[in-house]
């Protein structure tokens, strides 16, 4: 095949314990699926219908890579998120079944330019704005299922210059992994590559040029940026 112009790149992300990459297709992101983040955000946490948002694939920032502190916002903030990867998709997957098409986990942060999300918000307008920016996707290496089994629980933590900022643990998550997949499946077609974000757990704020953040996740490992 030739192109007119040269053909984009695919996103990667290293894989824990293999020589090979994780091509990345899509981004999934879900909103307030942590009741005390919703709380905090000014929202009810009782289960209502999930929501999700997307970032773009070359949004990723990989490990190793300083965060550059994005243009037009004067609030960006950290979210610490378990990332999901799916190994196969399709079309309305049955819960039972959603957890077959788990690659593995990494560890992912949802950069996010609050004070421009805010303003769309208030509006009604999509939220691309605040969210699926250059760089708004850091994401460290993928951990097999197979090496890890599932993860259901375990701790999520970030710390930002050495003070734990955000702390939870994966089994406070309001949609649990597979009825997010099963729910995703059923208005969007999912395929290998792409990537769920699983949501923040409370205690999300501003970062300013020199912060080192280090977020954790249970049996994943930890993963650092720092803003530039
Ligand atoms: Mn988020």
């Amino acid at each position: 095949m030739e192109y007119v112009i040269p053909a984009p790149p695919v996103t990667s992300l290293r894989v824990v314990g293999s020589d090979a990459q994780f091509p990345v297709r899509r981004i999934y992101c879900i909103g307030r699926n942590y009741a005390e983040h919703a709380i905090e955000m000014g929202h009810d946490p009782n289960k209502e219908p999930p929501f999700f948002f997307q970032k773009n694939p070359d949004n990723i920032l990989p490990e190793g890579k300083p965060f550059p502190y994005p243009a037009k916002s004067e609030d960006v903030h950290f979210e610490v998120e378990l990332v999901v990867a799916l190994k196969t998709g399709g079309s309305n997957i049955p819960v039972e079944r959603a957890m077959d098409c788990v690659y593995g986990y990494g560890i992912g942060l949802d950069m996010t330019r609050r004070d421009l999300q805010g303003e769309a918000k208030k509006l009604g307008r999509p939220w691309e704005i605040g969210k699926a920016f250059e760089h708004s996707a850091p994401c460290g290496p993928l951990t097999p299922a197979d090496k890890v089994g599932r993860i259901e629980d375990g701790s999520i933590t970030l710390e930002v210059n050495g003070q734990l900022r955000q702390k939870g643990d994966i089994n406070q998550m309001i949609w649990k992994i597979p009825e997010m997949i099963s729910y995703l499946s059923d208005y969007f077609v999912l395929a290998p590559g792409d990537l769920i974000m699983s949501g923040t757990p409370s205690g999300v704020g501003a970062v300013k040029k020199g912060d080192r953040l280090v977020a954790r996740v249970d049996r994943v490992g930890e993963f650092a940026v720092t803003v530039e």
